[in-house]
C-alpha cells in the first residue's frame, strides 16, 4: 500500500467520525456487503416506507376498502406529499404537489407556459438534457396545432447568451443527468425574466440532495422526481411547483377529474381550480404515494444544507481517492465536483464504462452506466458512509489495474443499463 493509498483509507473513518448525518444510515434497509452508489437513480428502501407499504395493502386497502379514502385521508395523499416535498425545495405551502411522472408533469408546465406566453416561439434548453424532457417539447408540436415551437438546443456554457426575446420558456436540468454538473439556478432564472422568459427547472437530481430555493431564485415552475434521491421506490410519483403568483392564470391542458375544483360535484364540464391542485389528472397511486409519504420521514428532522455539504463532501473523497490510487489516468474525462459546481455525482469517461460498470456490480459496488462512454456514481448523502467510498475506491483500482472489466460475462448488454 503507498502512503497516499493508507493516508486515504484513514481518512475515511476520520470523516466518519465527524460526521454529523451518520446516524440517518439507521433509517435505511440496505443490503449486506453492498455500496450502493446508485441512491441518484433508485433511492434505497427506508424502514420507515417498508412498514408503511405493508400497512396499506393489508390494513388499509386489505381492511379497510374503499373507507380507507377518508378514514386513511388516501384522497389529501398528492397535497400531504407535496407539502413535505416543499421545504426541502425552499417552496412557501401551496406550490407543490406530487403527481404522474417528471415526463408527464413537463407536459403540462410546457404547455401551460406557452399558454401564458402566446407571442413567442422558442423552448430553450440544453443539447444534452435528459431525452425525455427534451421530447416531451417534440411531441408538444403535435399537440399545439399551428403554433410551431422551436427547440433552442445549446451547450450548458452558452444557456446565458442564448436567452433572448424569442424564447418563451428556458427549460433545463439543475443538475446534469451524466455529468453532475450544476447550473446556476438563480444567474439563469434572473437573466430569463429579464427577457421576459419563463423558467422551469427539472429537480430530477438535485431535490432531497441539494439545498434548492425554488421562492428565492424566483422560479416559475419545477418538476422532479420521487425515485430518486426522495427514495420513494420505483416508479413513485413525481411531483410539480407551480409559482403562487402564476397559479391565476395557470391552465394545465390534461383536465382530469381530480384537477377539478369540485372533483365529486362530477358536473358535466370541467372548471380548472386556482390552486396547484389543477395539476392533478386522475386517480393517485395510492400504495406508491403511501410509500412515498412514508420514505420523507427521514428528512423531517435534517437540513438541507447540512444534506448537500455531506454530498459535495463525498463526492470531493471520491475524486480524492481517483488521486490516491492514481486511477485518473485511467479515464478520458472525470467530472468536476465542488460546492456550487456540481450535485452528488460523478461521470467517468471510457470507452469500457458499461463493462466496468458490470464488473463493479460483481464486485458489489453498485453504479450505472449511460450511454455512450459515461460510469456513473451517484452519493447519496443520507445512508452512505465514507468509508463505504473508500472501499468502492479499492474496488475500482481493482478492476482498472488488473483489467478485470475484460471478461466475456462483462460485454452482455442488458435491458436496463
Ligand atoms: C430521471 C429523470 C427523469 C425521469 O422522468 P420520469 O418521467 O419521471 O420517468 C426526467 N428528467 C430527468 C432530468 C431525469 O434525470
Amino acid at each position: 500500500m503507498t502512503d497516499n493509498v493508507a493516508q486515504f483509507q484513514a481518512q475515511a473513518a476520520v470523516l466518519d467520525a465527524a460526521d454529523t448525518l451518520a446516524s440517518k444510515r439507521d433509517a435505511f434497509s440496505l443490503p449486506d456487503n453492498t455500496v450502493y452508489l446508485d441512491g441518484n437513480s433508485l433511492g434505497p428502501l427506508t424502514q420507515e416506507a417498508k412498514a408503511r407499504a405493508k400497512d396499506v395493502v393489508e390494513r388499509q386497502w386489505g381492511q379497510d376498502l374503499i373507507t380507507s379514502w377518508n378514514s386513511h385521508d388516501w384522497i389529501h395523499l398528492p397535497t400531504i406529499v407535496g407539502e413535505k416535498i416543499a421545504p426541502l425545495i425552499g417552496a412557501a405551502p401551496e406550490q407543490v404537489i406530487a403527481c404522474d411522472s417528471i415526463s408527464v408533469n413537463l407536459y403540462k408546465l410546457l404547455n401551460a407556459a406557452l399558454r401564458l406566453q402566446a407571442d413567442r416561439d422558442v423552448v430553450l434548453t440544453t443539447a444534452d438534457n435528459f431525452p425525455t424532457d427534451r421530447y416531451m417539447v417534440e411531441g408538444l408540436n403535435a399537440s399545439i396545432g399551428e403554433r410551431a415551437i422551436t427547440l433552442r438546443s445549446v451547450e450548458e456554457s452558452a444557456i446565458l447568451d442564448s436567452i433572448d426575446e424569442r424564447v418563451a420558456v428556458v427549460m433545463l436540468t439543475q443538475v446534469n443527468f451524466k455529468t453532475g454538473n450544476r447550473l446556476d439556478m438563480q444567474a439563469i432564472t434572473e437573466k430569463a425574466h429579464q427577457f421576459g422568459c419563463l423558467v422551469i427547472w427539472d429537480l430530477a437530481h438535485s431535490a432531497g440532495v441539494l439545498d434548492v430555493q425554488l421562492d428565492a431564485c424566483n422560479v416559475d415552475f419545477a418538476v422532479g422526481c420521487g425515485y430518486k434521491y426522495l427514495n420513494g421506490g420505483p416508479g413513485a410519483p413525481a411531483f410539480v411547483y407551480v409559482a403562487q403568483r402564476h397559479q391565476a392564470n395557470y391552465r394545465q391542458p390534461l383536465q382530469g377529474w381530480m384537477g377539478h375544483a369540485a372533483p365529486f360535484s362530477f358536473a358535466p364540464d370541467y372548471q380548472a381550480p386556482t390552486t396547484i391542485k389543477q395539476n392533478l389528472v386522475g386517480t393517485p397511486p395510492v400504495l406508491s404515494m403511501s410509500v412515498l409519504d412514508a420514505s420523507l420521514a427521514v428528512f423531517a428532522d435534517v437540513q438541507m444544507l447540512d444534506i448537500e455539504h455531506k454530498a459535495i463532501g463525498l463526492t470531493q473523497f471520491f475524486v480524492d481517492g481517483l488521486d490516491a490510487y492514481d486511477l485518473k489516468t485511467c479515464f478520458h474525462g472525470v467530472s468536476a465536483v465542488g460546492h456550487g459546481q456540481s450535485g452528488a455525482q460523478v461521470g467517468l469517461c471510457h470507452p469500457d464504462a458499461y463493462a466496468i460498470c458490470q464488473a463493479l456490480i460483481s464486485e458489489g459496488v453498485i453504479v450505472d452506466f449511460r450511454a455512450p462512454d459515461i460510469l456513473r456514481l451517484g452519493f447519496s448523502p443520507l445512508f452512505l458512509r465514507y468509508v463505504d467510498v473508500a472501499t468502492a475506491i479499492e474496488k475500482l483500482a481493482d478492476v482498472m489495474q488488473l483489467q478485470r472489466y475484460q471478461a466475456a460475462e462483462f460485454q452482455v448488454k442488458q435491458a436496463v443499463t
